[in-house]
């Protein structure tokens, strides 16, 4: 058995990362525990790109913590120029549709800048795109993206130089808490803290299963289109990040062309995924897949819909019933902070999620407004651990 933290933090991919940083610069003694290594790609945080955006279409109740993320994202910056770069984002869809007058009642709400577009405004300073004649568009000028990866190894990094002891190849088999403390479990080891986080993201059904979280998770994908003729009118600079709902309310989101010229242009469709399980997870991309993907960019990004199809990932979303986060303090464990069911919109957050995970191991509470999140929501009994 090995004590002598003040923390223990599970998981080390997105939010784990970002809280494991938090943590450490708070002056805790952080020991963190991966099963794969640094920036993987086998859970939720690959593929070289995620969006941002603060007139959020998902929930007015998002945009404080959007405007805390992008602070703690500029910060980020500064240690690595390009983790955040804002491209501009456009919202597209029917005036009813979810992605406008979502993304209208959230910028009207907190006052955030933006402006609004008809079907020849979009044609015009948008030209990759075809919109019908109904479609119109929210465009925000804080939109744009961020890096994964590059996030990831970033909060590493600040919390192994703030003496954060992380550890790779290290898959927690199970945890318990008491009044005195924690206990977390390896295949070789135990180790003792004060208090515990579990950032689990995919395999939070596995590790939180004395909550029975009604969590589902999805196998989501991503593809690489090579324009037909080149990325120069995607190319950073021209283009924005963008979500295009359709009638039958299908988003589908892409990105300006970020990785060269022959790096193609990335788009996804955003929650359109089947049940995964995250150890035996198809990572291979089939035919129908690009083909369903080529069909519906036929009649919206027409030279995406004729290039070439360059690569595709598989990647995990970890939904809630109600799509909002589960973020809070374990409810028979004061102990243990919760950090998971992200439903595939949770990259944007990662840094003032951090920031939350510490205020709740530090001191149980937080001034973040995290009430959507709470980890008893769904009545779990929380009984059996
Ligand atoms: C295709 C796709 C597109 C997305 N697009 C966007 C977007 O544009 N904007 C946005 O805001 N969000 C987006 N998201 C969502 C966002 O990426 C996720 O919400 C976020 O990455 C979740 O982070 P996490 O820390 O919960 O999970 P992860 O980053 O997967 O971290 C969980 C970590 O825990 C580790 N772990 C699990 N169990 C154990 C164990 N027993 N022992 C040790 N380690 C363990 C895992 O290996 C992993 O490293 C997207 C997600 C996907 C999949």
């Amino acid at each position: 058995m090995t004590a002598g933290w003040d923390v223990i933090v599970v998981g080390l991919g997105g939010m784990g990362s970002a809280g494991a940083a938090h943590l450490a610069s708070r002056g805790l003694r952080v020991l963190g525990l991966e099963q794969f290594q640094g920036a993987h790609d086998r859970g939720s945080s690959h593929g070289n790109s995620r969006i941002i955006r603060q007139a959020y279409f998902e929930n007015p109740a998002y945009v404080p913590l959007l405007r805390r993320s992008y602070e703690l994202y500029g910060d980020l910056n500064a240690d690595d120029p390009g983790i955040f770069v804002q491209t501009g984002g456009l919202m597209m869809g029917s005036a009813g549709s979810a992605a406008v007058a979502g993304s209208l009642a959230s910028a009207r709400e907190w006052d955030l800048p933006h402006r609004m577009l008809d079907a020849g405004d979009i044609r015009r300073h948008f030209p990759t795109f075809t919109p019908t004649e109904d479609t119109v568009a929210l465009y925000e000028e804080r939109g744009g993206f961020v890096r994964p990866e590059r996030t990831v190894l970033a909060h590493l990094r600040r919390a192994t130089r703030e003496g954060a002891d992380l550890r790779s190849h290290q898959r927690v088999s199970g945890w318990s808490a008491d009044r005195h403390g924690v206990t977390v479990t390896t295949a070789d080891e135990t180790f003792r803290a004060d208090r515990l986080v579990l950032t689990p993201g995919a395999w939070a059904p596995d590790l939180l299963a004395d909550l029975h979280p009604p969590l589902r998770v999805e196998r989501q994908l991503l593809f690489w289109f090579q324009p037909v003729s080149g990325v120069g009118p995607f190319a950073l600079g021209r283009a924005p990040i963008f979500i295009w709902e359709s009638p039958s309310g299908q988003q589908l989101y892409g990105f300006p062309a970020i990785d060269g010229p022959g790096g193609g242009v990335k788009v996804a469709f955003y929650r359109n995924g089947r049940p995964a399980d995250p150890d035996r997870l198809d990572r291979d991309i089939h035919s129908d897949e690009v083909e369903q993907m080529r069909r519906h960019l036929a009649g919206t990004v027409p030279a995406l819909a004729g290039g070439t199809f360059l690569r595709g990932r598989a990647c995990m979303y970890t939904c809630t019933p109600d799509l909002d986060f589960v973020i809070g303090t374990h409810p028979r464990h004061e102990n243990v902070v919760v950090s998971a069911g992200f439903s595939g919109h949770g990259f944007k957050f990662v840094p003032v999620v951090g920031e939350i995970i510490a205020d709740l191991a530090c001191r149980g509470s937080t001034e973040h407004p995290i009430d959507l999140f709470a980890v008893d929501r769904f009545g779990g009994d929380g009984s059996a651990s």
